[in-house]
């Protein structure tokens, strides 16, 4: 006899301008629902939430029909595009309200859904944090695959530590989201917030494919913007190592101010306006790249100060529920 509570498992799905890559993905995500539910490791009040993260395109319409025609597909909208870390939290939060588990993961098929089962499994075994990892990135091309492992390299190296090619695909209990939503700070870095949170975690391993279709919306650019963020959110090393490069220089200096002192008193100088013009222009670039490095941290500690709302919801797919449990 099973006297134990089956999980309420939420499937969380950021989606900006995924058009061509929804029609394609939904079913897959509701035949793994249904897959989860006949091996009767979860609930059959188990959803697929899909956060429309302001898109451009044709995206709110499909998630619309595919939640009027299937009970089993649920819809929010952002009321602008604010990138995908929001969305991610966005889904969480508003699951948290109706599940007991919730998972998320990328909307174009990259990420292997059946790792689902696995990570459930894990779950069922006590994990409350559950990190989809990707074994190798033999679909992804070199450049993709050398600047996202660099960025775990360096991030790692920077003090921000995180999970070694683990993206957001992740399963989270409602325990841990409720702890989650302590965090309240605006500058978003999901995967290296986890790790903060604690509670027993556990790793599955999956292969990466190819995006179904369309393009990535993580070029370099944006990629960049996340490591930084990443790193001046969750450490002050960066601070650290220019303080050290402070340090160094500053006994540099004096060491030659010493040596210049010794030189003119022994009546060695000479007309060194190159190395003058030099050491000028070498402690000039490296004050503004310390003072760049301050203020990005006093920038985001003028957006944290603000503490404006991380997400704004301007639509549902369902009427709100007092409670679905
Ligand atoms: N995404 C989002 N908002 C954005 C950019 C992306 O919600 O501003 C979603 C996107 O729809 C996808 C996921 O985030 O489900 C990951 O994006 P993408 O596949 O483009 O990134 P990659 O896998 O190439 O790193
Ligand atoms: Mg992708």
């Amino acid at each position: 006899m099973d006297t134990l509570k089956k999980p309420v498992l939420y499937i969380v799905i950021p989606c900006y301008n995924e058009e061509e890559v929804l029609p394609v993905t939904a079913p897959m995500f509701s035949e793994e629902i249904e897959s989860l539910k006949s091996s009767g490791k979860i609930d059959e009040k188990s959803r697929i939430l899909f956060v429309n993260d302001g898109s451009k395109d044709r995206t709110w319409k499909i998630i619309s029909d595919l939640a009027k025609k299937d009970e089993r597909f649920l819809g929010i909208c952002q009321s602008r595009n604010r990138g995908h870390q929001n969305a991610v939290l966005a889904g969480m939060m508003e699951a948290k309200k109706y599940c007991d588990i919730t998972i998320t993961i990328d909307c174009d098929g990259q990420d292997d859904i059946k790792a689902m089962d696995e990570m459930v499994d894990a779950y069922l075994d006590g994990s409350e944090v559950v990190y989809g990892v990707r074994k190798k990135r033999t679909t992804d091309t070199f450049f993709k695959r050398f600047t996202a492992e660099g960025f775990y390299k360096f991030m790692n190296f920077m003090g921000a530590e995180v999970v070694f090619n683990h993206a957001d695909y992740r399963l989270v209990s409602k325990r841990v989201l409720d702890a989650f939503a302590d965090f309240k700070e605006v500058n978003l870095f999901l995967r290296g917030m986890f790790p903060l949170v604690g509670f027993k975690s556990s790793s599955v391993y999956y292969d990466r494919a190819e995006r179904i279709a369309g393009e990535s919306h993580y070029p370099l650019s944006k990629m960049l913007a996340l490591a930084f963020n990443g790193i001046t959110s969750l450490s002050i090393k960066p601070i650290r190592m220019i303080t050290f490069l402070g340090m160094f220089f500053a006994i540099v200096s004096f060491v030659g101010m010493i040596w210049a002192l010794v030189s003119s008193l022994t009546g060695h100088t000479v007309a060194g306006w190159a190395s003058t013009m030099c050491i000028i222009c070498f402690m000039g670039g490296i004050q503004l790249l310390c003072l760049g490095v301050i203020g990005e941290y006093i920038g985001k500690i003028y957006m944290e100060t603000k503490a404006r709302p991380r997400y704004i919801i301007s639509e549902k797919t369902y009427e709100e529920k007092e409670d679905d449990k």
